[in-house]
C-alpha cells in the first residue's frame, strides 16, 4: 500500500490522523515518528472504518497486507480516542501460519518459531474464533503443542486454523472491532469518562520480535518512579539472545539503570541504554508527558512499538505535573488541570498501598479517607485505655455520639454499624483525618462480647489487628502496608498556582485549635464553621457542661456558665491568634443538650457520683430531656431562646477574647457569630438583641471598641424560604447543607447509611444527597435563599458550610450562583482550592 485512503492510513510525518479520528495511539505513534524515533511501519485504521467493521463491511485486508511487504507479520493495538478508555487486547502474530513456522525456525530457530505460532493460535482460538479456552491450555502442556493447538483448532472450530494471513487479519480486526462494540465494554468505558458514541481506532504495526542473533530482547522504559513520581530510570529488559534459546532459555531479565542487585543493560550495553535514555527524555519534552515506552532490540538495532502515558499514583501525578511546568515545557495552567482535585485526598492521608493484599472483612460507606491499622476496641474507653498504653486502636461502635469524642480522638481508625456521610462518626472522623467506615450494615457488634461478626460469619474479637480503608469504605484483616502522607514542595507550589486562578472563598470547618492548625496548614481562607459545642468534650468541660445542663436553678446554671466562659473564651483567643487575622465564624450552640448526658447505666452512676446525687434523680432528669426525634427538638437556636444564658455566656467569650485577640494582634479582630437552626426571622431578631446588649456590656467593662458581625445558618427549608426577612438581621448567610439536606428529604442524616446502598443502586437517587449536593431539589432552596437574601440586601454574603463545601460539583453549583465562599472540613481544603482552580480556569 502506497498513499493514504479514508480507511487505513500508512502512519508518516504528514499523514492526517488526529485523537478524534484515529485515537490517541495512532496519534502518539505519529509524533514519535517525527520525533525521528525508529518506529516499525504502521497502519491505522478510523474510527469510522472500525465502525463498518463492527457493522459487518469486510475490510481489504490483502491490500492492508501488501503494506508490510510479501511475508508479513503484524500485531493490532486498539487505539481509542483518550488510551484510559481502554479496547480490546492486542493480537500479535497476525501471519503466522504453517509456511512462517518453518521459515522462522531457520532464521531464529525452532523454539522461538513454535512459541510465536503456539501463542497466535491460542489468541485467535480465544479472542477471534471465540473458543473454548480449555484445550488449548492442554494444548500448550503437549509434546507437538503446535500440532496439538493446531488439532484442537481443527476440532473445536470444524475448519483447519487459516491459513491466509489476509483472513487471519480479517477476522482479528472484525473481532476487536465487535468486541468495542459490545455492551460491557461500553459501560465500562463510559464509567471512566467515555461518551456513548466513543470511537475505537485500530493500529496495525509490522512485528518487531526482538529476536534473533547479536542483542535482541524487549523491554519498557520509563524515567520516573510511579508511586513517587522521583526522576528515576526505571524498567525493564528481557535479553533474548540466540545462545540463550539454545541452552534452552526463554531469555532473561536485566535492570535498565546499573543496579547492585544484578546485570543491567546500562552495564552489558551502554550504546543501547544512552539511545533509550534519549529518546524518553524526547518524549518527556516534546509529548510534554511521563511517558512508558515499550521497545524490542534485534541484531542491536532499536525499535519503539509504542510509548503510553506512564499510569501512577496521584502523589506522582502531582510531582510530574509541577515538574513539567517547571522545566517550562508546560504552563502552571496545564499543570494544574493534570490534576484532578480528588486525587489529592491520596496525598493528604497515610493509605493503604494500593498494591497490597487485601483480605476483605466487611464493607461500609468510604466516609473519611486514609489508612490505619489497629487492635478491634468496642468502647471509648477502652479506646482512651489502648492510648495510653500507646498502642494503636481501631473503635467499632453502632454508631457514636458525642460521647465518643474522646475515644475517636483516642482511635486511629473508625467504623460504625449505622450512619451515613454525615452522621456524627462521619463528621467528626472528618474534622480529625481519621480513616472511618460508616454503615457497615452487615456486621453484628456485640459489645457485650465484645466481638464483631462479619456477613460471612467471621468473628472478631476485641484486641485482634484490622486496618481500616477510609478511601474505599473496606476493613481488613491483619496489618497491610501502607504509604505516608506528601505534603511536598511539588504539592504545595501546585496549590499556590491554584490560589492563583480560583474565585471563590475555601474556609475550613475547625472546632478546636488543633483544626484550625491544620486549617492554616492547608492555608484556608479563614474558618467557615466553628461547632463551638465540640470545644466541650474534654473531660473536665464536660463536667461542668453536665452540671448545667442538669441544675433546674437558675443560679447553679449560672454558676456552671461561668465556669465555662473562660474555657470558652481560651478557646476562642487561640483560634483567633492560629487564623491570624483570617476570617473566624463561630457558631452557637446547636445540638440538643440530653447529647452531653450519659446514654448507659454506667455512665449514668458515674453522673451521679460526680454531681453527688442519687441516681433516680439522674435517670429522672436524663429521661425529662430526651426527646422522640431531638434532630427536630430542642436545638439550635430554639435553645437560645429557651436557654439564652448559654448563648449569653458565648457571646460574651467570643466578645471577651476578641478584645484580648486584638490586643496581642496589634489591630482589630472581627468575630463572625452565626445563629443555628434558624426557621423565623422573630429567633434571630430575639437573639440579636441579647447579642448586642452583651456586646455594649462588653466594651463598657473593657473600655475598648469593636464590632462583630453576625449572620445565620440557612439549614431549614423555611429559613431558605423566608431568607429575605432573615436578611435583614444578619451580614451572612451560611447554607447548612447537612440539615437542609435531611429536613429536605425528610431523611434522616444518621439513619439513611442503612437504605443509601439500596436508594443508589436502584437508581432512586443518582448519589447520596449527603454527599453530593441534590441540585435539583436542596439545590433549588440554596438558590431561593441566595436571591431572596441578596434582593433585601444586596451585600449580604452567602456560602455554604455543610460538608457538601468539599465535593467539587457542589463548589461549582456554588460559584457559579454567586457563592462568596465554601466551607469544609480541613483535610478537603485542598481538594476544594484545586477544584476551584479548576473551575476558574
Ligand atoms: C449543617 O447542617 O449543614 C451544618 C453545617 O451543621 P451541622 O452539621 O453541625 O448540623
Ligand atoms: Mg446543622
Amino acid at each position: 500500500m502506497t498513499g493514504e485512503t479514508k480507511d487505513f492510513t500508512l502512519i508518516t510525518p504528514s499523514a492526517e490522523i488526529s485523537e478524534q479520528s484515529h485515537g490517541g495511539r495512532a496519534k502518539c505513534l505519529q509524533r514519535l515518528i517525527r520525533l525521528e524515533i525508529p518506529v516499525p511501519r504502521t497502519v491505522s485504521l478510523s474510527f469510522d472504518a472500525v465502525h463498518r467493521i463492527a457493522e459487518g463491511e469486510r475490510p481489504d485486508t490483502a491490500r492492508l497486507l501488501s503494506a508490510f511487504g510479501r511475508t508479513p507479520l503484524v500485531s493490532v493495538r486498539p487505539s481509542s480516542e483518550d488510551p484510559d478508555w481502554g479496547g480490546p487486547g492486542a493480537i500479535l502474530s497476525i501471519g503466522m501460519n504453517d509456511e512462517r513456522r518453518a521459515e522462522l525456525a531457520t532464521r531464529l530457530g525452532q523454539e522461538a518459531a513454535d512459541r510465536l505460532y503456539l501463542r497466535f493460535i491460542t489468541a485467535y482460538a480465544n479472542d477471534v474464533a471465540r473458543l473454548d479456552p480449555e484445550p488449548f491450555e492442554e494444548a500448550a502442556e503437549a509434546e507437538d503443542p503446535v500440532a496439538a493447538a493446531l488439532a484442537a483448532f481443527e476440532d473445536e472450530a470444524d475448519m483447519p486454523f487459516p491459513q491466509e494471513p489476509a483472513k487471519q487479519l480479517a477476522g482479528v480486526l472484525r473481532s476487536m472491532a465487535r468486541a468495542w462494540e459490545g455492551v460491557s465494554a461500553r459501560l465500562l468505558r463510559q464509567a471512566r469518562g467515555a461518551p456513548v458514541d466513543a470511537g475505537l481506532g485500530l493500529v496495525v504495526q509490522d512485528m518487531a520480535h526482538g529476536l534473533g542473533p547479536g542483542e535482541s530482547g524487549s523491554g519498557v522504559i520509563r524515567m520516573i518512579d510511579k508511586v513517587t513520581g522521583d526522576p528515576q530510570v526505571m524498567g525493564r529488559y528481557k535479553r533474548k539472545s540466540p545462545e540463550m534459546r539454545a541452552m534452552g532459555r526463554k531469555g532473561k531479565e536485566l535492570y535498565l539503570a546499573t543496579d547492585p542487585r544484578g546485570t543491567s543493560m546500562q552495564d552489558e550495553a551502554p550504546e543501547l541504554f544512552a539511545k533509550l535514555v534519549d529518546i524518553a527524555d524526547r518524549c518527556r519534552n516534546r509529548l510534554r508527558e511521563e511517558m512508558e515506552i515499550k521497545f524490542t532490540v534485534a541484531e542491536g538495532n532499536l525499535q519503539v512499538l509504542d510509548a503510553v502515558k506512564v499510569q501512577r499514583s496521584a502523589r506522582a501525578d502531582v510531582k510530574v505535573a509541577v515538574a513539567l511546568a517547571e522545566d517550562g515545557i508546560i504552563s502552571p495552567r496545564e499543570a494544574l488541570l493534570r490534576v484532578q482535585p480528588k486525587s489529592l485526598t491520596e496525598l493528604l492521608h497515610t493509605q493503604v498501598d494500593p498494591q497490597a493484599k487485601r483480605d476483605v472483612i466487611l464493607k461500609g460507606i468510604a466516609a473519611s479517607p486514609g489508612g490505619a491499622t489497629g487492635q478491634l476496641v468496642f468502647t471509648s474507653r477502652a479506646a482512651q485505655t489502648s492510648a495510653s498504653h500507646e498502642i494503636p486502636c481501631i473503635l467499632v461502635r453502632r454508631e457514636t455520639t458525642p460521647e465518643d469524642i474522646r475515644g475517636m480522638h483516642a482511635a486511629q481508625g473508625i467504623i460504625t454499624e449505622r450512619g451515613g456521610m454525615t452522621s456524627h462518626a462521619a463528621v467528626i472522623a472528618r474534622g480529625l483525618g481519621l480513616p472511618c467506615i460508616v454503615g457497615a450494615n452487615k456486621l453484628t457488634i456485640s459489645a457485650r462480647k465484645k466481638t464483631v461478626t462479619t456477613a460471612d460469619g467471621r468473628i472478631f474479637h476485641e484486641g485482634d489487628l484490622v486496618t481500616v480503608d477510609g478511601t474505599t469504605g473496606e476493613a481488613l484483616a491483619g496489618a497491610v502496608p501502607m504509604l505516608e502522607p506528601a505534603l511536598d514542595t511539588a504539592f504545595r507550589k501546585l496549590m499556590s498556582w491554584a490560589d492563583e486562578v480560583r474565585d471563590i472563598g475555601i474556609r475550613a470547618n475547625a472546632d478546636t485549635p488543633d483544626d484550625a492548625h491544620m486549617a492554616h496548614t492547608f492555608a484556608a481562607d479563614g474558618i467557615g464553621l466553628c461547632r463551638t459545642e465540640h470545644m466541650f468534650f474534654e473531660p473536665a468541660r464536660l463536667s461542668v457542661m453536665r452540671e448545667m445542663i442538669f441544675t433546674d436553678s437558675e443560679v447553679d446554671r449560672q454558676a456552671a456558665l461561668e465556669q465555662l466562659l473562660p474555657m470558652q473564651r481560651e478557646d476562642f483567643v487561640e483560634l483567633f491568634r492560629i487564623m491570624a487575622g483570617l476570617p473566624v465564624c463561630i457558631r452557637l450552640f446547636d445540638p440538643p443538650l440530653h447529647e452531653f448526658l450519659p446514654s448507659d447505666r454506667e455512665g449514668m452512676m458515674g453522673l451521679a457520683e460526680s454531681l453527688d446525687l442519687p441516681l433516680s434523680d439522674v435517670v429522672r432528669r436524663v429521661e425529662s430531656l430526651s426527646e422522640f426525634n431531638p434532630m427536630l427538638g430542642m436545638r439550635g437556636v430554639r435553645l437560645g431562646v429557651t436557654v439564652p444564658e448559654i448563648y449569653d455566656m458565648q457571646v460574651r467569650a467570643i466578645f471577651e477574647a476578641t478584645v484580648e485577640a486584638s490586643r496581642q494582634a496589634g489591630k482589630a479582630v472581627v468575630p463572625e457569630i452565626m445563629i443555628p437552626l434558624v426557621s423565623a426571622k422573630r429567633e434571630v431578631e430575639l437573639v440579636k438583641t441579647r447579642i448586642d446588649a452583651v456586646a455594649a456590656a462588653v466594651r463598657v467593662e473593657y473600655g475598648v471598641a469593636f464590632d462583630y458581625r453576625l449572620g445565620v445558618m440557612v439549614e431549614t427549608p423555611r429559613a431558605a424560604l423566608r431568607a429575605g426577612e432573615i436578611a435583614a438581621h444578619a451580614a451572612f448567610l451560611s447554607f447548612g447543607t447537612n440539615d437542609l439536606t435531611q429536613m429536605t428529604y425528610g431523611l434522616s442524616r444518621d439513619d439513611a447509611g442503612r437504605f443509601m446502598g439500596t436508594y443508589v443502586s436502584n437508581g432512586v437517587f443518582h448519589e447520596d444527597p449527603f454527599h453530593t449536593l441534590d441540585k435539583e431539589g436542596v439545590g433549588e432552596l440554596l438558590l431561593i435563599g441566595a436571591e431572596r437574601g441578596r434582593a433585601a440586601r444586596p451585600e449580604v454574603v452567602l456560602s455554604v458550610c455543610g460538608e457538601h463545601g468539599g465535593d467539587p460539583d457542589t463548589i461549582d453549583f456554588c460559584r457559579q450562583a454567586g457563592f462568596d465562599y465554601v466551607s469544609c472540613s480541613p483535610f478537603r481544603v485542598p481538594v476544594a482550592r484545586l477544584a476551584a482552580a479548576h473551575l476558574a480556569l
